[in-house]
C-alpha cells in the first residue's frame, strides 16, 4: 500500500524556520540530564532482584531426603535424581547420589520449590545463566548446593 505524501499535516511557516521540533527533543534530552540516573553500568554494577525472583535453581545437599516429589511435579521433566539409604555426613536416612536441573529446559515455575517438604530446593537470584553450550546449562549436584561460576568484572 503507498504512502500518501499530500496527507501528511503541513507545518507552518515558522515551525519549518524555527525548528520547533528539534528545540522540543532537545529540551526533553536537557530535562532528564538532570534527573538520577535509572540505569546501571552492568556488569560492572549489578541490581538487586525482588525477594521472590525465580532465579537459578539451588539445593540443599544435607537436607535434601530424596522423595522425588519434585523431579516427579516437573511440568518439564528437567530433574533428574536418585537416592539412597545410608549414613552420610554424620546423618542416617536417605540422601541424594546424583541430583541434575537441565537450566535449558527449566520453565522457572517454582513447582518444584513449592513441593519440597524440606525446603531443599529453591530458587536463588542469580540470574546470570547464559551460557555457550548446552550441556553446561545442565547443574549438577556440586553446583546445585555450591552455587556456579559468577564473573566479576572490574574497572
Ligand atoms: S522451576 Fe518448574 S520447570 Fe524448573 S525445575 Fe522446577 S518444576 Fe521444573
Ligand atoms: S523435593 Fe526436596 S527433598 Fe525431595 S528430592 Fe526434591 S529437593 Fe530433595
Amino acid at each position: 500500500m503507498s504512502t500518501n505524501i499530500s496527507s501528511a499535516p503541513k507545518k507552518g511557516f515558522f515551525e519549518q524556520f524555527l525548528l520547533l521540533e528539534l528545540l522540543k527533543g532537545m529540551w526533553l534530552t536537557l530535562k532528564y540530564t538532570f534527573k538520577p540516573k535509572v540505569t546501571v553500568q552492568y556488569p560492572l554494577e549489578r541490581e538487586s532482584v525482588h525477594p521472590n525472583y525465580r532465579g537459578i535453581l539451588r539445593v540443599d545437599e544435607s537436607t535434601c531426603i530424596a522423595c522425588y516429589l519434585c523431579e516427579k511435579i516437573c511440568p518439564d521433566k528437567c530433574i533428574h535424581l536418585e537416592g539412597e539409604r545410608g549414613y552420610t555426613k554424620g546423618k542416617g536416612g536417605k540422601y541424594a547420589t546424583y541430583f541434575y536441573i537441565d537450566h535449558a529446559r527449566c520453565l522457572f515455575c517454582g513447582l518444584c520449590e513449592e513441593v519440597c517438604p524440606v525446603d531443599s530446593i529453591y530458587h536463588s537470584n542469580e540470574y546470570e545463566a547464559a551460557v555457550y553450550n548446552r550441556a553446561d546449562a545442565v547443574h549438577d549436584l556440586r553446583i546445585l548446593d555450591s552455587g556456579h561460576n559468577i564473573v566479576h568484572y572490574e574497572r
